[in-house]
């Protein structure tokens, strides 16, 4: 039998990832079987981020490679970009089918033939009607050790640089019970890191009376050899009880990952986030107090409109300070649309990358430093699969990648490990103990 084939290409954000999982199966179910995105498949979709300066070249781009392995390829593009640029990408030459943010879980009723289009058709919801949830909580069938659990989507913030209110409309929630049934699932089906995922995973339960530390102490009572990882808190929402309980359950990992942007409070009130330094400084001392070995990620923006040597010094002297592990740092780049976009005093494009380069360099040494620290500490590593040269990767559950050669088996299980050097990007360990189910 000649079963078709499907490839995904993903752009963007963890929850991108769980949802296109989620369509994977959707596929898989239908008798697809899934493959490369650069080889010949039957049908290609790309999942897309935000519109950003560069999101029609990119997807252009994509495209083509789609149509170079395949010229009768199906191509479908879904996503943010998908739900407020459809016409835009309508005109993009090989594209046949443009779905929403809502039809991206309903791929199957909008295609009827995988015939090649004329002009692509396009299925969008408007932004008000966006009111499903569309859960996302199966991984793709090659990652046998992490999957993506959903519990939150959309955004009620108006961070001015942002388009993923306008893409994904309002915040909601998963019910608790629903995350809870899916946690279990996904627990039985063997894996053994749940990623916790939304837009804005801090402002869970906001409209269903409840909260992500009512969640999250439910969460950790599912029996199972697991453990979760929140992807992403806003520090406004990063609660006292929330580090507490991080601090004491072994079933959460002591890893946050605190969106900062700008540690210049001129640049944060133009940028209308929701605190100050001293808020942000304020939680991260409260995080290391009770976890000293916490890791803790941060992303920043740099470049974004007014802001001039001064607020750039002080965003770095401030991270300099901080006792943070690891850096994202994303050049500020206009998305059409935001009010930023339109703000007085851009910052030119050379400079911004000057910056970019500044605080990726302070990143490498935080988390040189960080490894540094854990060296000679033994900690719990998630393994993940075998490598071709016999080495092993994973994760400890504060977020320092460790590799090993060990001879035992170690696929998608724990394992007791002392850290002993640093090497490259890695950190590398002496096997201790393996954990069995
Ligand atoms: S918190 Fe701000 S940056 Fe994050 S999704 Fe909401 S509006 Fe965008």
């Amino acid at each position: 039998m000649n079963t078709k084939k499907v490839a995904f290409h993903t752009l963007g954000c963890k929850l991108n990832y769980a949802e296109t999982s989620v369509i994977g199966n959707s596929f898989l179910k239908r008798g697809f079987s899934l493959t490369d995105f650069d080889s010949k498949a039957d049908v290609y979709v790309i999942n897309t981020c935000t519109v950003t300066e560069n999101a029609e070249k990119e997807c252009r781009q994509i495209i083509r490679r789609a149509l170079r392995n395949n010229p009768n390829g199906f191509v479908i593009v879904t996503g943010c970009y998908a739900q407020l640029k459809p016409e835009e990408i309508q005109k993009i030459e090989g594209v046949d089918l443009v779905l929403g943010t809502k039809e991206k879980f309903e791929i199957f009723n909008f295609i009827d033939t995988l015939e090649k289009k004329e002009l692509a058709c396009i299925y969008v919801t408007p932004l008000e009607e966006l009111n499903d949830f569309g859960a996302a909580f199966t991984p793709l069938p090659e990652d046998r050790t992490r999957a993506f659990l959903k519990i939150q989507d959309g955004c009620d913030y108006k961070c001015s640089f942002c388009t993923i209110p306008k893409a994904r409309g309002f915040s909601r929630s998963e019910p608790e019970e629903e995350a809870i049934k899916q946690l279990n699932e996904l627990v039985q089906q063997g894996y053994k890191e749940i990623v916790l995922t939304g837009v804005n995973v801090g402002d869970y339960g906001s409209k269903i009376g409840t909260n992500l530390y009512n969640l999250l102490k439910k969460l950790v009572k599912v029996d199972g050899d697991f453990r979760i990882r929140i992807s992403s808190i806003e520090p406004n929402l990063l609660s006292d009880e929330i580090i507490e309980l991080v601090a004491t359950e072994d079933k959460l990992c002591k890893h946050f990952h605190v969106p900062l942007q700008s540690g210049s409070d001129k640049i944060l009130r133009r940028m209308q986030r929701r605190y100050l330094s001293k808020l942000y400084a304020e939680r991260i001392e409260k995080v290391k107090s009770l976890i000293p070995n916490a890791g803790i990620g941060v992303d920043v923006i740099v470049g974004f409109p007014g802001e001039d040597e001064n607020d750039f010094n002080t965003t770095r002297d401030f991270i300099l300070n901080l006792p943070v592990s690891y850096l994202h740092v994303f050049t500020y780049s206009e998305r059409p649309g935001t009010l930023a976009a339109e703000m007085d005093n851009q910052v030119p494009k050379d400079e911004r990358r000057r910056r970019t380069n500044t605080l990726r360099l302070i990143s490498a040494r935080k988390k040189y430093q960080f490894y540094l620290e854990m060296l000679g500490t033994q900690q719990v590593v998630l393994f993940e699969h075998e490598e071709k040269d016999g080495s092993i990767k994973g994760f400890t559950s504060n977020y320092v990648r460790v590799k090993t050669n060990s001879n035992l088996n170690l696929t998608n299980k724990f394992a007791l490990v002392e850290l002993q050097t640093i090497e490259n990007e890695f950190v590398i360990g002496q096997v201790q103990k393996v954990y069995e189910a």
